[in-house]
Parts: C-alpha cells; sequence; structure tokens
C-alpha cells in the first residue's frame, strides 16, 4: 500500500530520483509491495516473473534471513546529540516569542506544533512548523536549524568596487537578510552565489529548500488573507558563552544565541520549484519504478543526509580501489583531447575501479603515484623527504592527541556553538629515537564528570609538555592546534604556554602526505606530491588506515575504537553507575592511549625504511 501522506522528509526524498519510491515501497511492504522496473506498465506485465526476481534481490539487500533490517543503522553521534538539537527548538522558540508580536506556538511535541495539511491529486502534503506567529495583520513562520549563521555569513561576493562583501547582512533590528532585500547593491557576481541557495542538495541551499516546502504547503492549505513572513532560525556563530549557569549549574543562554534569517522574498522564487517537484514526486509516487538510476549527488554520499538505500545501489562500486580512491576525484578528470569528465558521469558509464580510468586522464600527480601503486601494488616512498623530516624533529617528542565533545550549544565560558570541548588528553613521551615505553611514558587525563574541567585538563598537561624544545607530534595538528589557540584565549595565564606549544607542532600525516610549507622549509623544491602511498590506503590518509601498515596494532575490536564512540561514551558518563563507569572509563583511556601509541609506532617504522 502506498502511503499517501507526504511530510517534509518524505517528500525531499522521493525529489532524489527515480528509484526512491519504489525501494521505499519494497523496504515497507516486502513481498507485498507492487513495484515496477520501467515507466511502461505493458512491459513489466510481460516481464512480470524477471520483475518478481529483480524483486527477490533487492529485498535480500534490505533484510536477512531473520527478517533482520540490514539498512536501518543506529546514529550514535545523533542519539547522542538529541538532547541538545531539541533545546535549540526550545531556545528558537522562546527567542521568537521575545524577539516578535504575537502569541507564539512552539513544542517539541509534534503533535503540538501548528500542522498544515493540503491534498492534491490523492496525497496528503502536510507540514509541523517549528515556530509558529499569528497577530491581527501577519503569520510568521520558523523553522529551525541546529546549523550556524557562519554557513550564511561567509558566503561573499565581489562588488562593483571590487570588495568582497557579504551576501547576508545584518538589519539595523539585527535580522540578517540577504542584501539584495535589505541594502539592494548586489551584482551578477552576487545572483551567481545565491543561485546556489536555490540547490537543494547544496550545504546550505537544503535549509532553504526545507522552509521553502513548509511555505508552499502552508499557504496551500488556507485562503491566506494576511502578510506572511519566512524565516530561518539557525545558531549564532559569533555567540560566545559567558559561562552564566542556573541553580542547577546548567549553562543558561540569551535570546542572542539565535539568529533569525529573513528569507521571505527568496522564497518567492522558490515556489514555482516546489510545484514542480511536487508533479515529479507524485508521478514517481504513482510509478513506484524501482528500476537502476544513475548515481550522483542525490545520493549525498558520505553526507549526513545521505541515502538510506546507499548500500543497495552502491552495491555494484567495490569498496576497495574505486574511482573514489582518487584523491581530488571530484574535481573530475580531463581526457587526453581536454575534456572534463565527472566523476559521478564515468561511474554511470561502468568505470567503477580505479583502474578503469585511462592512466593519461590522471592530470593530477598525486593521482598518477596512487596509480602506479595500485597497478605495482609496491608501495612509493619518498624516503628523502621523510628522512629529512624525521631528522627535524627535537627530542624528547611528546605524540599528543586531544579528544573533544563538538556540543551544538556551548557548555562553558568562552565556547560558541559546535566548539569542540576538550574533555581528554594522552601523550607519549619518545625519549630518545624509538626510546619510548607503551605504559611508562604515557600520560593521560579524562574529564570524569560533565562540569568545566578543562583547566584542571590545561594544568595537567602542561606538566606533562615541559617548556623545553621537544617537538609536539600530532596527527592533523590542524586539530590541536586549533584547540591550543581557543584554550589560550578562554585561560590568558596559560596563553604564553600554550601558544609555545603551538609553534612546536609537528604534523605526522604531513611526513607521508606531503605538505609544501614544511618541505620547501626543509629544502625541497619539488614539494607538492605525496612522500608515501600504499595500496592499503585506499585513498584516505587517517590515522585508522595508516597504523595497520605499519603496525600489528588494530581499532578493531576494541570496545570505543573510533572518535564517535568517544565522544558517546564521554557523554553517557553521568549516567552510568559505577561500574559501567570504571569499564568505559578504562576503554576510553586504552583508545586515546593508542592514538598516541599509533604514532610511535608509525614514527618508528618510518625510520627503519628511510
Ligand atoms: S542511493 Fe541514490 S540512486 Fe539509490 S535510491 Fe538513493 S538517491 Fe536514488
Amino acid at each position: 500500500m502506498i502511503n499517501m501522506n507526504i511530510s517534509k522528509t518524505r517528500f525531499i526524498n522521493h525529489m532524489r530520483c527515480n528509484r526512491y519510491a519504489g525501494l521505499e515501497s519494497l523496504y515497507q511492504d516486502k513481498d507485498q509491495a507492487i513495484v515496477a522496473f520501467s515507466d511502461d506498465p505493458d512491459l513489466d506485465e510481460l516481464m512480470s516473473q524477471e520483475n518478481k526476481d529483480k524483486m527477490s534481490f533487492l529485498l535480500d539487500d534490505m533484510y536477512d534471513e531473520e527478517d533482520q533490517d540490514l539498512l536501518s543503522k543506529v546514529d550514535t553521534q545523533m542519539e547522542t546529540m538529541l538532547p541538545y538539537y531539541n533545546q535549540i527548538e526550545i531556545i528558537a522558540g522562546q527567542a521568537i516569542d521575545h524577539r516578535f508580536e504575537g502569541k507564539t506556538v512552539y513544542s517539541l511535541d509534534t503533535y503540538k506544533q501548528k500542522r498544515f495539511q493540503f491534498e492534491h491529486q490523492g496525497y496528503q502534503f502536510y507540514c509541523f512548523l517549528d515556530g509558529y506567529q499569528e497577530d491581527d495583520k501577519s503569520t510568521r513562520i520558523f523553522e529551525v536549524k541546529a546549523t550556524t549563521s557562519k554557513k550564511f555569513l561567509d558566503m561573499k561576493f565581489k562588488n562593483d568596487d571590487g570588495d568582497r562583501v557579504g551576501v547576508f547582512e545584518y538589519s539595523p533590528e539585527g535580522i540578517l537578510m540577504f542584501r539584495e532585500d535589505l541594502l539592494g547593491d548586489v551584482n551578477d557576481d552576487y545572483f551567481k552565489k545565491t543561485k546556489k541557495l536555490k540547490d537543494r542538495l547544496s550545504k546550505a541551499g537544503r535549509y532553504i529548500y526545507d522552509i521553502a516546502y513548509q511555505r508552499y504547503v502552508f499557504e496551500h492549505t488556507n485562503e491566506q488573507t494576511k502578510n506572511h513572513k519566512y524565516y530561518l532560525a539557525i545558531l549564532n556563530s559569533e555567540y560566545i558563552h559567558d559561562g552564566k549557569t542556573d541553580e542547577q549549574g546548567r549553562p543558561v543562554y540569551p535570546d542572542e544565541l539565535i539568529v533569525f534569517l529573513d528569507v521571505t522574498k527568496f522564497l518567492d522564487q522558490m515556489m514555482p520549484v516546489i510545484e514542480q517537484d511536487i508533479q515529479i514526486v507524485i508521478e514517481r509516487l504513482n510509478a513506484l519504478n524501482a528500476n537502476e538510476v544513475n548515481l550522483g549527488p542525490h545520493c549525498q554520499r558520505k553526507d549526513s543526509r545521505q541515502c538510506k538505500f546507499y548500500p543497495i545501489c552502491y552495491k555494484k562500486v567495490p569498496t576497495y580501489n574505486s574511482i573514489f580512491t582518487y584523491l581530488g576525484g571530484h574535481n573530475g578528470f580531463k581526457d587526453t583531447a581536454g575534456i572534463k569528465h565527472e566523476r559521478f558521469d564515468l561511474l554511470n558509464e561502468g568505470y567503477l575501479n580505479a583502474t578503469d580510468i585511462p592512466y593519461d586522464w590522471l592530470n593530477r600527480e598525486n593521482n598518477q603515484l596512487q596509480r602506479k601503486v595500485i597497478d605495482s601494488g609496491e608501495p612509493y616512498v619518498a624516503k628523502d623527504k621523510i628522512k629529512a623530516a624525521i631528522e627535524s624533529l627535537k627530542y624528547p617528542i611528546y605524540h599528543l592527541d586531544f579528544e573533544t565533545f563538538p556540543c551544538p550549544l556551548p557548555r562553558f565560558k568562552g565556547e560558541k556553538p559546535y566548539s569542540q570541548s576538550l574533555f581528554q588528553y594522552s601523550i607519549h613521551i619518545e625519549h630518545e629515537p624509538g626510546v619510548c615505553d607503551v605504559d611508562e611514558d604515557n600520560y593521560s587525563y579524562i574529564a570524569t564528570k560533565h562540569n568545566d574541567l578543562r583547566e584542571d585538563l590545561i594544568i595537567n598537561m602542561l606538566d606533562v609538555i615541559k617548556d623545553d624544545e621537544g617537538s609536539i607530534m600530532a596527527y592533523n595538528i590542524s586539530f590541536e592546534k586549533t584547540r591550543l589557540k581557543e584554550m589560550a584565549i578562554v585561560y590568558p595565564k596559560y596563553a604564553k604556554r600554550l601558544h609555545r606549544m603551538m609553534d612546536r607542532l609537528v604534523d605526522l600525516m604531513y611526513f607521508l602526505r606531503g605538505n609544501k610549507k614544511l618541505f620547501e622549509s626543509l629544502g625541497f623544491s619539488d614539494n607538492q606530491g605525496f612522500n608515501y602511498y600504499h595500496n592499503d590506503l585506499n585513498g584516505s590518509f587517517s590515522i585508522k588506515k595508516v597504523l595497520p601498515i605499519f603496525s600489528d596494532l588494530t581499532y578493531k575490536g576494541m570496545p570505543i575504537g573510533n572518535g564517535t564512540d568517544a565522544l558517546v561514551t564521554y557523554a553517557q558518563f553521568p549516567f552510568m553507575d559505577e561500574t559501567t563507569f570504571k569499564t568505559n572509563y578504562n576503554d576510553l583511556l586504552k583508545y586515546c592511549k593508542q592514538d598516541t601509541w599509533a604514532m610511535v609506532e608509525i614514527l618508528e617504522a618510518l625510520r627503519k625504511i628511510v
């Protein structure tokens, strides 16, 4: 049975591609589903047995023999952050209430939210509004998004004087507005930039599309006699928490945490788009065609909105050394005639493996190198560069790794929305080349409670990392560097030491992946490419991929085996009984310790190969 009710999420999913409706029907109704594999009913009739077989193959990828769902995945990070997302909705609701005139309707309970619904060609299109406000003359609709204003404030265009200015500006009343609506001084470059916002798959455009759907449903539900305004309610990326708490020690947030982005006029242009898309969705639901379609950006591969049917549609793409293995491949590949081929176009034409791409289409030096390694099976090592990098190290080396909690709401003084809140470090001290004991030379700190223990962590860390000349090694230093910089701002009394630490940071990933600045400073002029590549990297230099190449150590089977597990465990600390806490605390210690010990092992292995 096709579900005739279309929510916003369902609508957006059906807009992905022609196949989604057919797969969704199969996923819901299993062998009771009636789906097609072409747009021609007569052909489907003819092919009925073959279609049944196709259905059965697809169902095998959706459910196992015990009828266990193979597609549903628990997103633990999402679950952990859910209370914060809910809190954002409440804070936004209160901010609407304080800011605008009229009675505000907002609630975490969907059934208490304002609902609108209209019928079209037998389907019910409906929406629940995060915020709704009405007075005698006007209605205001709000869509709350747990994103930050940075996404919009960072959008710039070149004005007629050649200066880069914001696509969005604040009105004197503090409402974020499209420049066109506020100042009017826009040009072609502005329109080029705002065109991206009409792309429902782009990072900022997806929010505009969401509220455009809400508006369409709202305006087609009743006869509209009032003036309507539409706003996105988002987190203020410039808000810095002052550390204020209530009697229970919970942070107290002012209304300034929320920014209202007025999208009313921009949505005028989106209404014909939604109208057209509604027709597309209806046609897809009427057809329920589960036949294969081209893969593309609509699948939102590796995005938080990745399509649920990804494992089915991408089954044919090899997990190892596929076309996606080429770093920079999203920029496409140029053939010998200079014609650029987009990666998804090639994929849909059957270029699934990395080796399917002709070698002379690989214009990026690193891709040529990847290909040589794939073809030969032999790793590539730029021994001279790695050797020079190792020789530049100063001892003792402090191998450092931080674990953080990327909370949507700032929890402590000096934090912003989505600040990476420090809760753990691990350090291994390597006294001389190769002289480091996995246990005795390991130091660590974990904030066991959810109150602000950052200063404690810093004092503890500064006691371990002496103010000497020793290199401080991290893997992908921008993360560690930014945390140190943030802490120097929040705790000025340690700023000098923390800045000194930043100056001593060395990135082990640069030794492998290369880095122009570092290798230029070491006297290399040819410094663009990788210093190391191995088939098993499969296009990634993450420490989890690099480690098994150089060591027997593995993260597989560890109770906490990645950064997400770590932050989820930390988030659950206050709710654990003593025994569970002890086990999880030790698992967390082991995980972070492994990250720094991994650097010791990788460095030692590199010494041996150069
Ligand atoms: S994975 Fe891509 S092609 Fe498959 S149903 Fe989803 S959006 Fe469509």
